[in-house]
């Protein structure tokens, strides 16, 4: 019964996230810069009209959050490793999840893992300054509400071992996808070790830029070193929407 309730309620949402909306119609493709750069998204379609008309938009500048009440509801993650299913978007590297039991809980609503996929350099500010890469793991509900986890990358002397398991597998070709049923990844790998978060109300960070998507943000940095660094940014530099306006939002910090 869960599984046709979201199917019918969120197909939509849900196969933007699947896919990334890669170049399924390439009327409505979009790019990272000129004519259908991020200034220009809302006009490529109408259902990218919030990418332009859009009042709680995502990324954000997160500056000056308040201390979270404590009564919020509180974060518990159950991540499990998964067989290797990496795509080239044509936008981003994007893991995706066999969707299963579920990877997060807020508070008592549970959340399966959909697909995890990088930006380089990262899409959130903080007081102004970027990471060199983030990861944002995109969540869904059987309510059809969407939470995104979202990882910073730091340079550091340690391989991550999720990166290096991907790069040794990412398809060079656009569009293209590849498994390894045999092989697993946790994507506990990915997280750090602090769980101290940001966290408010925004968007997708790509067309059709849906809203009512609750962003957690980790405040603790992963490392990757340079090499891995260097590898990613091969597929992918400059996958970076501009910081959209904050518009009164409230900002919370979860220590
Ligand atoms: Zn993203």
């Amino acid at each position: 019964m869960n599984k046709v309730k979201r199917l019918s309620g969120g197909a939509f949402l849900l196969m933007a996230f699947a896919t990334l909306n890669a170049s399924a119609d390439p009327g409505h493709d979009w790019t990272y810069s000129g004519e259908h750069g991020p200034d220009h998204w809302g006009e490529i379609s109408k259902d990218f009209r919030l990418c332009e008309s859009g009042r709680a938009e995502s990324p954000i500048n997160i500056e000056g959050a308040r201390k979270a009440p404590a009564d919020m509801p509180r974060l518990k993650i159950n991540y499990r490793p998964l067989p290797i299913d990496v795509t080239n978007t044509g936008h981003a590297v994007q893991f995706n999840a066999a969707l299963g039991t579920d990877s997060i809980s807020l508070g008592d609503r549970p959340y399966q893992l959909v697909q995890f996929h990088f930006h380089a350099p990262g899409e959130e500010r903080f007081a102004g300054k970027v990471s060199v890469m983030d990861a944002h793991f995109v969540h869904h509900s059987d309510d059809d509400r969407l939470l995104v986890l979202a990882v910073q990358f730091r340079i550091g002397e340690q391989p991550n071992p999720v990166i290096q398991a991907l790069l040794d597998r990412i398809p060079h070709e656009k569009g293209a996808e590849f498994k390894a049923n045999g092989v697993m990844i946790n994507p506990l790998d990915l997280l750090p070790a602090n769980p101290g978060y940001y966290t408010y109300s925004g968007s997708l960070t790509t067309p059709p830029c849906s809203e009512g998507v609750t962003w957690i943000e980790f405040k603790e940095p992963v490392a990757i070193t340079q090499q891995q660094f260097d590898a990613m940014a091969r597929f992918y530099h400059g996958n970076q929407r501009p910081a959209q306006p904050l518009n009164g939002r409230d900002v919370w910090e979860v220590n």
